[in-house]
């Protein structure tokens, strides 16, 4: 028997890797399921044989194999225990693999919900960005209750990404999601200051960007995701920053790493800071729907004033 796998969440991400687990599954019923049904309906036509839900317990009945790529807490507890949510018609033995980056108690919470119904909840947040969702060369970071449901899970997300990464129980895939995000928040933010600097001071950003990529402020964001316009092609910043990772959402996840530095009392000051520049990012209007990196021209704008 063919089993039937779902996807909740056609996204950025999500589509990207809904399509790659398609096409490498092999023959099993492929069910899809977005908030925004245009969306979910372009899956189907681009894909053909493809079922598409209009809530997540139909997805709960029909399949065995469930991902979830949502934008954050409030999302994945209205799709899993909300109204016609997916708890409501889990099968008993459903794998269930949540690639959300959320709160790690929300994650445990739910978990351990879905558990006492009989099913496996893993926490499998994802780096890598659009790129890597289209590539298929994503990094898992699972949080899982037994080895055994971890090696279970990697034959799914091996269809949709490259480094899948046993983190430890429910929960921890988050953790280090958390942790990774917080890194890459502050460091976008020191690469848009500099290179934001450095050009007002007259410096070729081309040229700049390839000073600090051969010395030591070299970093991810100013590498392979530079947020100042044309330094490279194919990135958000030289597409008037559309595409990629949203600014709302780098402020859901500095967020999360301030509220658990708060739970654990943890010292985490440049994140607090971090976490306002985001906010007021975010609330500027026109940057609602920009990527990230946006952060660049913002902090440009604000020296003009
Ligand atoms: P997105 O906002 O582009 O996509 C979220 C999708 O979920 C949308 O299509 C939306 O319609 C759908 N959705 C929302 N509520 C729903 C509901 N109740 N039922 C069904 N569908 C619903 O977000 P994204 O960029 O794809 O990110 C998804 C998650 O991955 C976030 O947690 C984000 O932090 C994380 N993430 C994003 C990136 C990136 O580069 N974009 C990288 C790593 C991790």
């Amino acid at each position: 028997k063919t089993k039937s796998v779902g996807f909740i969440g056609l996204g950025q991400m999500g589509y990207p890797m809904a399509s790659n687990l398609f096409k490498k599954l092999g023959p099993s019923k492929f069910w899809v399921l977005d908030h925004s049904e245009p969306v979910a309906l372009k899956f189907k036509q681009e894909h053909g044989n493809v079922h598409v839900a209009t809530k997540a317990s139909k997805i709960a009945e029909e399949c065995s194999v469930i991902v979830t790529m949502l934008p954050a807490s409030a999302h994945v507890r209205q799709v899993y225990l909300g109204e016609n949510g997916l708890l409501s018609k889990l099968q008993p033995n459903a794998l269930v693999i949540d690639s959300s980056t959320i709160d790690p108690s929300t994650s445990k919470e739910v978990s351990s919900i879905l558990e006492k119904q009989g099913a496996t909840m893993l926490d499998a947040p994802v780096s890598g960005g659009t790129l890597g969702a289209q590539a298929g060369t994503l990094t898992f970071m699972v949080g899982a209750k037994t080895p055994e449901s971890f090696e279970q899970s990697k034959l799914i997300l091996e269809h949709m990404g490259k480094n899948i990464v046993y983190c430890g129980l429910p929960g921890t895939g988050q953790v280090a999601k958390i942790c990774n995000n917080m890194i890459l928040g502050i460091s976008m933010v020191a690469a848009s200051e500099a290179m934001n600097l450095g050009v007002r001071m007259g410096m070729d950003p081309k040229l700049l960007a390839s000073v600090i990529n051969t010395s030591s402020g070299r970093c991810w964001s100013t590498e392979l995701y530079n947020p100042c316009p044309g330094v490279l092609p194919n990135v958000p910043s030289s597409r008037d920053y559309t595409g990629g990772f949203g600014v709302s959402l780098m402020a859901k996840d500095m967020g999360l790493a301030v509220n658990a530095a708060n739970e654990t009392k943890s010292t985490t000051l440049l994140a607090s800071v971090t976490h306002q520049i985001y906010n007021q990012v975010m609330t500027t209007p026109g940057y609602e729907k920009k990527d990230f990196s946006s952060v660049f021209k913002w902090l440009n704008n604000n020296a003009e004033k």
